[in-house]
């Protein structure tokens, strides 16, 4: 039997036809099941949900309000702080870290009735694309468990595709939404670059990096985005308000889609690009108009993107010194710095260590002007050339990943093919616009992603044509 939508499981439970509690109670059993397979969680925490469970039964039979996600089980990445709920970033160094506030989005998650049911898995920091970098286990994709769920918010997904949750909320700063969710084939939204509160979210790369939804549907993606979109002042870079994402229409007759020739180049599979080019069709048979755009800046996301990403994070990360955070482990040192590198060294995993060193050096004196300057020189063309594309075309569309999910240990031994494997996802980060992955067939068994992407603060037009194409490729 198909697992309830998060829009069914609410409703359900504000007309009472649905008990909070028993779907949390068969939500546990399931995960008792299946997640010492798949291994999602990092954190499940029972006893809390059946509390807000019955909290919600509760205010229903006092008749109070209920809110837009009365009941739904929501699982949250281990970068988002949760009140009183250890989280890690999936690092050692993060071991026992049990933040003090919730972060806004999850705030306002409890306050429309959600129950968190867990932390999912990810790579340490975000720093990766398969979900293998956590420094705790690799979790597993569901649709063939030999086969990586896609990273860095892997257990996010693993976790709603495998309905161990009925949503989940995930981050992206170069595909970490998206890629998981072609790969394990559900709904990846990374909203507009300021759209969603970053208040409580443990940095990696905070000018490129949003909070958005992990879905079985666009319906509930669009759920979740009306439930997470608000102004914070809590976070300066956010300019987001309330807003109604649920209303989008589906209609695609008029619709100019451009098609970027650079989303089907070297090392696309086959099988991906023509599952995309068959949406393309139906697309077009619907009245759409289809035309190839060229955007040449887009070649150099990827060079660009990890020199921004990793500069940034060697700051991010520079605040982890073995002492106001969790993880202690030389308690022996004599002096700070000997703590402080001691700590760093055994509490930061590999591919981390190798990010904080490669974005130091890209930020010091003398290559400062040949690296990070270039890359924010090329980030802004990269912007104009996505402006100029949307001034002729409504949405652009194109592959999520060249290819569908990696074997489980095949990319850790070549990391530039792992960071390769981005290339498609990362254009958006840079020019801070939304983009969302829906499933679009598969090849061999493994889920294919289609990537829509739309100008700034266009998710109500992303959301219609994500309907449209949910629909008719179903
Ligand atoms: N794979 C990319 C990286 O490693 C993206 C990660 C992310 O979006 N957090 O940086």
């Amino acid at each position: 039997m198909k697992a309830k939508s998060a829009w069914e499981i609410a409703e359900g439970t504000r007309d009472g036809s649905i008990s909070p509690v028993e779907t949390v109670e068969a939500l546990f059993e399931r995960i008792g099941e299946h997640d010492i397979e798949i291994k999602a969680f990092i954190t499940t925490t029972k006893k809390l949900a059946i509390e807000q469970a019955k909290e919600i039964e509760k205010k229903r039979k006092a008749k109070q309000k209920l809110g837009r996600l009365a009941g739904v089980p929501i699982a949250v990445k281990d970068n988002i702080c949760t009140q009183g709920i250890e989280t890690t970033c999936a690092s050692k160094i993060l071991r026992g870290f049990i933040p003090p506030y919730d972060a806004t989005v999850v705030k306002m998650l409890k306050e429309e009735g959600a129950i968190i049911v867990g932390k999912t898995n990810m790579d340490e920091f975000g720093m990766g694309s398969t979900t293998e970098f956590s420094a705790f286990f690799p979790t597993r994709n569901p649709r063939n468990t030999s086969y990586v769920p896609g990273g860095s918010s892997g257990g996010s997904a693993a976790a709603v595709a495998k309905e161990l949750a009925s949503a989940a909320l995930g981050t992206d700063t170069g595909g970490s939404i998206r890629c998981p969710s072609a790969f394990c084939g559900v709904v990846g939204l990374k909203p507009t670059y300021g759209l969603v509160s970053r208040y409580g979210l443990i940095a990696y790369a905070n000018s490129l990096e949003q909070i958005g939804p992990i879905t079985r549907d666009v319906r509930d993606s669009s759920l979740m985005l009306s439930c997470i979109a608000a102004h914070d002042p809590m976070d300066s870079t956010n300019v987001g308000e309330k807003k109604d994402y649920t209303k989008f229409r589906d209609d695609v007759s008029r619709l100019k889609i451009g098609v970027p020739k650079q989303y089907f180049g070297e090392g696309t599979q086959k099988a991906v690009s023509d599952a995309i080019w068959r949406a393309l069709k139906k697309l077009e048979d619907e009245g759409a108009t289809i035309e190839e755009v060229d955007l040449k800046t887009v070649e150099y996301a990827l060079a660009s993107y990890y020199i921004i990403a990793m500069s940034e994070a060697s700051s991010n990360l520079a605040r982890y010194d073995g002492l106001r955070y969790g993880f202690q482990e030389s308690s022996g040192a004599r002096n700070w710095s000997t703590l402080f590198s001691k700590d760093r060294k055994i509490g930061f995993g590999f591919e981390v260590k190798k990010r904080i060193i490669l974005g130091t050096f890209a930020l010091s004196a003398g290559y400062f002007d040949a690296y990070y300057l270039k890359a924010q020189m090329v980030r802004s063309l990269i912007i104009q050339d996505f402006e100029k594309a949307f001034k002729k075309f409504d949405v652009l569309i194109g592959p999520t990943m060249p290819t569908t999910a990696f074997k489980l240990g095949e990319k850790t031994v070549d990391p530039l093919a792992m960071y390769m494997s981005d290339c498609d996802t990362v254009p958006a980060n840079l020019a801070g616009i939304p983009a969302i992955s829906i499933p679009c067939g598969s090849s061999n068994g493994l889920p294919i992603g289609m990537q829509i992407m739309a100008p700034s603060f266009e998710e109500e037009r992303l959301l219609g044509v994500a309907g449209f194409c949910e629909r008719e490729l179903a």
